[in-house]
């Protein structure tokens, strides 16, 4: 048995996991595809910067239409999207029109008001494979004007045996040129052999991991995709042993220190701001999608009374 099937094996077998926080998504539904939901957790909103993670894939989409996700409006965060198989386009109310490809990163800065449609290109592969993430701006700078960066290329460098694509933020002194407004990283790691291998991470910063294929040994905890690993600060390094063809998705930041709000598409901090968002997107002030062939979304009912910020 090889060192690595050895601590493959132990982690796979040992009930309690390393230092991290090991929990589960819980299934959700983008129209016809179904998606491992991460992040947020009912007790952790946000890890760093970045409040939400969905996973789906890899999906077959050769007989459906594919992902199909109407115009809907966002508020006070950014949306990342991040494809391992497929092509998706998306269209906003600023007018960018973009089809992103494996590799590439779409990134919207939502601010103070943007809507926007994704959907799988007419003509897909048979294939879907990505990852859908939200970063909240911090309270200084939520109310930016909104804006649309697409990133056919991005840096990538290896580390720990890995080769990393930095998606946002830097790791180990590589930066993306993805805007953000926290300090944080965001990259994609891939092993490209049977690796073990060792990532440096900034003792300031909390940190997730996630799974997009294969699966690994992380700090010493067994994962796979659909489970999400939590590392509070004070990390130096991140031990990761994986298989050859292994992807994840390496996350974090500095803590946003801020207790969130978030409801359907909007990450605010009171009930009155989601009332009022909800009130301008019943309103169309939002500003029209044009090209998707398809109403938009309709907000759910909303009852602010329940609405409260957390951690
Ligand atoms: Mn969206």
């Amino acid at each position: 048995m090889s060192r690595l099937d050895a601590e493959v094996e132990a982690a796979e077998s040992t009930p309690s996991p390393g230092a991290g926080e090991l929990t589960s998504a819980r299934p959700a539904q983008l129209g016809d595809l179904a998606v491992r939901r991460l992040l947020p957790l009912r007790h952790r909103r946000s890890i760093g910067g970045w409040c939400f993670v969905d996973h789906y894939g890899p999906a077959s989409v050769d007989a459906g239409p594919g992902m199909q996700v109407p115009p809907h409006p966002h508020i006070g965060l950014q949306t990342l999207t991040w494809l391992f198989e497929g092509e998706v386009i998306h269209r906003d109310s600023l007018g960018s029109e973009k089809v992103i490809r494996p590799g590439q990163l779409n990134l919207m800065t939502a601010g103070k008001g943007v809507a926007h449609s994704e959907q799988s290109v007419r003509h897909h592969g048979p294939r879907l494979h990505g990852l859908q993430l939200w970063v909240a701006l911090p309270d200084h700078s939520r109310r930016v004007d909104p804006s649309f960066q697409h990133l056919p290329e991005l840096p990538r460098t290896e580390v720990g045996g890995f080769q990393a694509t930095v998606l946002a933020g830097s790791l180990a002194g590589v930066a993306s040129p993805a805007r953000s407004w926290s300090e944080l990283v965001g990259a994609e790691l891939e092993a490209v052999g049977d690796t073990m291998g060792e990532i440096p991470l900034l003792p300031t910063h909390e940190h997730g991991v996630v799974l997009a294929q294969g699966h690994a040994v992380v700090a010493g905890t067994f994962l796979q995709p659909g489970r999400l690993l939590y590392l509070g600060p004070g990390r130096e390094v991140l031990p990761i042993s994986a298989r050859t063809t292994t992807r994840l998705l390496l996350f974090g930041g500095q803590p946003l220190g801020e207790p969130l709000l978030m409801w359907w598409n909007f990450v605010a901090r009171t009930g009155e701001e989601i009332a009022q968002a909800v009130a301008d997107w019943n309103a169309g002030r939002f500003g029209p999608v044009a090209g998707y062939p398809g109403p938009p979304l309709a907000a759910p009912a909303l009852d602010p009374v329940r609405l409260v910020a957390r951690f």
